[in-house]
């Protein structure tokens, strides 16, 4: 698993470098917009990408990558302050950020859940839903809900396993539009809104583990 890291900070650069080759995977090292654009390899697996670099930015970088067709995820690194707007980075592409400064263990696991969700089967079919990972959209019967960034999270997470999926597993994961973690009621809230899109018989909670995907749908009503 190869990771072009592209940061312009020596430090935290070696810093991540060694984080990540810790942890089983192979860096490519980039330090500016041109360096990346050199690196970019076909073994690279996904783009760790810092948003103010010397001779541009992330985002258009981003937003240039994904018109030419890129399709490797991409997870920001974005500095507290910095002119970086979410929707911007996400509208461009992006998959993923954390906002400097951040924990190691927390980039790891955005790393892991980008990776895994690369592996994840692309097309997602379960009675009557399916998943545009493209688009991070979920359609019943063909239409689009609409859904909420982290609605999309929790609910993927769920259709893409058989298995239930416990509430620290999803806290770990999800976070809200400013960079933070969620909270248990706030998971709990989530959750009840993803049921009134979905339909509540499709989500069950496994009282003291978590949530898990149900294929049952209530019986079509007939004349
Ligand atoms: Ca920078």
């Amino acid at each position: 698993m190869t990771i072009l890291l592209v940061e312009d900070d020596p430090v935290l650069r070696d810093g991540l470098a060694e984080l990540f080759s810790g942890n089983g995977y192979r860096v490519i090292p980039a330090a500016s917009v041109r360096e990346a654009r050199e690196r970019l390899t076909d073994e690279v697996r996904m783009i760790v990408l810092d948003v103010g670099l010397p001779d541009g930015d992330g985002v258009s970088l981003c937003r240039e990558w994904r018109a030419a067709g890129e399709s490797r995820p991409i997870l920001f690194l974005t500095a507290r302050g910095e002119e970086f707007d979410v929707v911007r980075g996400l509208d461009s592409g992006g998959n993923d950020y954390v906002v400097k400064p951040f924990r190691m263990q927390e980039l790891l696991s955005r790393v892991r859940v980008l990776l895994r969700d690369r592996q994840a089967p692309q097309q997602v079919q379960r009675s009557g839903f399916s998943v545009d990972r493209e688009r991070m959209q979920v359609l019943k019967d063909g239409e689009a809900l609409p859904l909420t960034l982290t609605e999309y999270k929790i609910l993927t997470l769920l259709m893409d396993r058989p298995s239930v999926v416990s509430r620290d597993r999803l806290l770990e994961i999800l976070w809200d539009n400013g960079g933070k973690y969620i909270d248990d009621n706030t998971l709990t809230v989530h959750i009840s809104r993803l049921r009134e899109k979905v339909g509540a018989e499709h989500i069950r909670t496994i009282r003291g583990v978590g949530y898990q995907w149900s294929d049952t749908s209530s019986a079509p009503s007939s004349f």
